[in-house]
């Protein structure tokens, strides 16, 4: 069966579901069709993450991920307001625990404040004032940083686009995409849909699709497991902000926090283990594709080398629920293992280019009739509405702040 219409956008996570309800925003008349293999939305990264609304600490200043996180968290609450979705802004306390972490603490500062953010330096009777249940020599309190549930923002907007005439067609696996000159055709396995654009949002499946439409990709998806703990619900009150170490600059992740979520209960993680399969979240899965395209890949090489004992370090952390706590306990020394109770991993889509350097910045890669969202790791979901903003530009053309209002106010 073959059918028509405008844009296409793969992939019903909350960067796909944000493009096809901006892009609808832009173009109220056009036909946007969102295919998801997965019987529901935001089943894989955007249902499985910590659900915190990231201030834009970390970032490389001018990156995209520093420009689109710092919009991201006043789009994101303008959403969940206007669309009653819990959302809170309890702020972040990023806690040094040792001299050397001290002196990154400072650059930290340097770079919060490179990124147009106001930290308050705590010393350690201010901290304890503020969080007695946490010690440490000192920190940052980023007041900005927030907590929401993405797969409710998801949800919101997939009902959006529905509303707004257009479709968001789950159970539907893409399995061929041709680009011609004047359209693209994508193919699932009962029907051939044609339109004038495709967006490609992906995920952990980032390569396989750039691949699948001729792109020369050269990069791969590596998956990087995030494996947490709940804390036992008498603990829901142990902390008032989420409470993050200083990051070692070295590694690309943030290291193990607590946050707290927005349903009241506290999470203890991520770590981040090397995953064998790219869509499995038991520890023990392995998917034989996803193993094997790993160890073609000479980057994925690079990286073990590269990272060879934080990466062991990683995986005795995970197989042991002592050793995992003692990375929390460094700065909320009350908590015992007894207190840690089971909760669902996540797994980060780390793209990864061929000589094993990590992609840190959003990437994203466009030909005459398809955009391809190739690396929207963290902060990505906190980000999700301004990607939005910048693929419709891409796609559409810069649209100036008024027509965007004029837009969004007639699009309702
Ligand atoms: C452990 C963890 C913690 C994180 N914490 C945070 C956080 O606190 N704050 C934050 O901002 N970000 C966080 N992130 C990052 C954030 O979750 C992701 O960056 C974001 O969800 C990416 O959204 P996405 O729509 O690009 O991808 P996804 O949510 O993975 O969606 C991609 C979709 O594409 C679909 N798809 C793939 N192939 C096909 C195909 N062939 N046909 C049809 N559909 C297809 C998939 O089924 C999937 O639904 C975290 C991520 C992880 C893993």
């Amino acid at each position: 069966m073959k059918e028509t219409c405008d844009f296409i956008v793969i992939g019903a996570g909350i960067v796909g579901l944000a493009t096809a309800r901006e892009i609808q925003s832009r173009r109220p008349d056009a036909r946007v069709v969102v295919l998801e293999k997965e019987a529901e939305v935001a089943i894989h990264q955007t249902g499985h993450n910590s659900g915190v609304i990231h201030a834009g600490v970390y970032y490389a200043p001018g990156s995209l991920k520093a420009d689109f996180c710092r919009r991201g968290v006043d789009a994101t609450i303008r959403f969940c307001t206007e669309h009653q979705i819990p959302v809170e802004q309890c702020g972040k306390l990023l806690v040094a625990t040792t001299p050397l972490e001290l002196e990154r603490m400072d650059a930290l500062e340097e770079r919060c404040r490179q990124n147009k953010l106001d930290p308050i330096r705590l010393d350690e009777k201010e901290l304890k004032a503020r969080e007695p249940n946490v010690v440490g020599l000192g920190a940052l309190f980023v007041k900005t940083t927030g907590i929401v549930d993405y797969v409710a923002m998801s949800r919101t907007l997939a009902r959006l686009v529905v509303e707004h005439g257009g479709e968001v067609r789950t159970n539907s696996e893409v399995q061929g995409i041709v680009e011609r000159d004047d359209g693209v055709e994508v193919k699932t396995a009962d029907r051939v849909l044609r339109a004038k654009h495709l967006v490609v949002c992906a995920g952990l499946q980032a390569d396989r699709m750039a691949r699948m439409a001729g792109l020369d990709v050269d990069f791969q998806i590596v998956p990087f497991r995030g494996e947490y703990y709940r804390l036992n619900k008498r603990h829901n009150d142990v902390v008032k902000h989420l409470i993050y170490p200083i990051p070692d600059p070295d590694l690309p992740f943030l290291g193990v926090h607590l946050t707290r979520m927005i349903d009241g209960s506290v999470t203890v993680g991520p770590n981040a283990v090397l995953g064998f399969a790219r869509e499995g979240y038991r520890k023990t899965q392995i998917n034989l594709r996803d193993v094997l395209d790993m160890l073609r890949f000479p980057g994925f090489w690079a990286v073990m080398r590269k990272n060879l004992r934080s990466g062991i370090n990683e995986f005795r952390n995970s197989l042991s629920k002592a050793r995992y706590l003692e990375l929390c306990r460094k700065y909320c020394p009350s908590l015992e293992v007894s207190d840690l109770e089971p909760y669902p991993a996540g797994i980060r889509a780390q793209a990864v280019l061929r000589d094993g350097t990590l992609v840190h910045d959003f990437l994203i890669k466009q030909t005459k009739r398809t955009l391809h969202v190739c690396n929207a790791p963290s902060p990505a979901a906190t980000s999700a509405l301004p990607i939005a903003e910048h693929i419709a530009d891409q796609l559409l053309g810069e649209q100036s702040g008024e027509e965007r209002k004029e837009a969004l106010r007639s699009a309702g």
